[in-house]
């Protein structure tokens, strides 16, 4: 067996894009260009080079960036009252101070100095408090959670490469709060049921063996051998380890592809993703202040955010207008080509009921694609439905006006929906 070789570069170029058609919408309805600010303490050629990569993906998305530079012997002190003048700086979304830091200072307060809502590089506790408890990841991405760079890249590539997390073997090797922690906690809120392994694991290559999705956060090059993968797993290398050689990552990639079903290359993999995923935090980071988001986590972080008007949002207000938006969301999609409704219709099952939604599919692959809207509408009063909607309406590239005038009806569906089922308790 050959294994799938997973483009990290194409799926980041994707997003980039992704992010630059929302970056231009965001300037031209809201007047806000998303705004990342750097700070970097002296002068590791590795860090330099990493901030130049990300500065340049700003100015070629559209961004406002800058980048603080400060000698090798900076005080801590310092560095702190930089991340506070960038906390007050409504020009600044985001802010990242680039790792690892001269002896004198604390990466950990330097990280809680960060204002959450600008905690871009997803590290701040409060935001890994926030992603930690969350059920699960649709809660997560409702929610808009900014999550760690690299493992949400890595969430990104298995959705990409239609790789099935549920009810799946996962082994995560390594446990630093960068790395393996955090792409444990997410394969968890994908339903994985998730091994954490690290340099005191026994019988680490028979554990590895066991995982249907293997994650390497090690920083050892080649340590993951061909004998440590299950045939036909998905194999995620984030290491990135230069040698003689060039750069290699944490698995023996080489050997690894004759076995695994999937598997990322270093370079081009895993890391490739990252810059993408900084750039797609920061402009959630900004279109939040623009209050287009309404979130739990918004309403206890940005006091500018309207709050949804619930209180005159009566019952039967709300099943007629979503009823009657339905309705136009229908006949509005009628012209996106089948196989893309399709495929959303049957992401959005499978989401929304899990395997029971999956077994009906292909329980019934003969119904008809009404049938299919039939049984995607039983749930549609619950928010998830509404994003459902929104998705299947920008999948539609004709008819702008009517277009814009669905999406921002369906914004402020969900707004209202989201806020009963909060105060409700989530039922
Ligand atoms: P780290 O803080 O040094 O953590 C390494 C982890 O690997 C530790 O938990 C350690 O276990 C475990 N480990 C070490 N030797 C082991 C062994 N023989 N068997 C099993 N586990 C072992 O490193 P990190 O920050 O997580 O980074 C790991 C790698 O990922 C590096 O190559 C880094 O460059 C790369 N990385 C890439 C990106 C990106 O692509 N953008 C982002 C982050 C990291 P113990 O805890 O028991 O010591």
């Amino acid at each position: 067996m050959t294994a799938t070789i997973i483009d990290g570069k194409a799926v980041s170029q994707e997003i980039k894009e992704e992010v630059k058609v929302l970056t231009e919408k965001l300037n031209r309805e809201h007047g806000i260009t998303p705004g990342l600010a750097f700070i970097l303490v002296g002068d590791n050629p590795a860090s330099q080079v990493y901030v130049k990569n990300k500065a340049k993906a700003c100015e070629s998305l559209g961004f406002y960036s800058l980048t603080e530079k400060m000698p090798e012997d900076t005080s801590e002190e310092k560095v702190l009252a930089k991340i506070d003048e960038f906390n007050q700086d409504d020009r600044i979304h985001g802010i990242l101070v680039q790792m690892p830091l001269p002896k004198q200072i604390s990466e950990y307060r330097i990280i809680e100095a960060i204002h959450p809502s600008k905690d871009v590089d997803g590290l701040h506790p409060f935001n890994i408090g926030l992603f930690s408890a969350a059920k699960a990841w649709d809660e997560i991405m409702e929610k808009r959670l900014l999550l760690p760079c690299t493992p949400y890249g890595m969430m990104v590539l298995l959705d990409k490469y239609g790789i099935e997390v549920t009810g799946k073997r996962a082994v995560v090797v390594g446990r630093s709060n960068l790395g393996g922690k955090p792409t444990a906690m997410l394969l968890l809120s994908k339903n994985a049921t998730v091994t954490i392994a690290h340099s005191r694991t026994a019988n680490l290559a028979a554990v590895c063996r066991e995982a249907d999705i293997l994650v390497a956060v090690i920083g050892k090059p080649l340590f993951i051998k061909k004998e440590f993968i299950k045939p036909g797993a998905a194999v995620l290398d984030v290491g990135i380890n230069r040698t003689d050689g060039g750069l290699v990552g944490d698995v023996d990639f080489e050997a690894a592809k004759e076995v695994a079903g999937w598997i990322t290359p270093v370079p081009g993999g895993v890391g490739a993703m990252t810059i993408s995923m900084l750039m797609r935090n920061t402009l959630m980071a900004a279109e939040k202040k623009a209050g287009e988001i309404n979130s739990k986590y918004e309403t206890l972080n940005s006091k500018q955010t309207p709050k949804p008007e619930i209180q005159n949002a009566k019952k039967y207000d709300l099943e007629e207008r979503t009823e009657s938006f339905s309705k136009r969301v229908i006949d509005f999609v009628n012209d996106v080509p089948k196989d893309i409704v399709d495929s959303e219709i049957i992401k959005q099952l499978v989401r929304s009921s899990g395997s029971v939604g999956a077994n009906y599919i292909e329980a019934n692959e003969s119904l008809s694609r009404k049938d299919y809207f039939m049984r995607a509408k039983i749930s549609r009063k619950e928010a998830k439905e509404t994003r459902y909607w929104l998705r299947l309406i920008k999948c539609n590239p004709a008819q702008e006006e009517e277009r814009s005038a669905l999406i921002q009806e369906a914004t402020e569906l969900m707004k209202i929906l989201g806020a009963i089922i909060t105060k409700s308790g989530g039922k």
